[in-house]
């Protein structure tokens, strides 16, 4: 498991730190999500961007890769099932989400 570097118990958070990090994520995958198909569901995140304790663009988006796949695969699943039976989700109607 890799994480982000950004303080220590004795210090605390390093502000600017954090917001280097921030910056170089919204810079380099911005434009990837933005023409993505997968945008609104997608849980890949700043935090998919880090590998050896560092920002590292190219492991996120090998967790794009994933994502994308996952989702394409269910898309597949959902449509199949919709196919079948268009009343399958019904239930959903009445789920109630906190
Ligand atoms: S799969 Fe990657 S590019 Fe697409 S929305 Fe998710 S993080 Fe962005």
């Amino acid at each position: 498991m890799s994480a982000y570097n950004i303080g220590d118990i004795d210090n605390g958070l390093e502000i600017d730190k954090i917001l280097k990090m921030a910056h170089r994520y919204s810079k380099y995958s911005a434009g990837d999500c933005l023409g993505c198909w997968a945008a609104k569901v997608c849980g890949v995140c700043f935090s998919h961007a880090v590998r050896n304790n560092d920002f590292d663009i190219n492991r996120k988006r090998e967790y794009c890769k994933q994502s994308l796949a996952s989702k394409h695969n269910d898309l597949v699943i959902y449509a199949t099932i919709m196919e079948q039976n268009p009343r399958a989700f019904d239930f959903a109607n009445e789920m109630v989400i906190i």
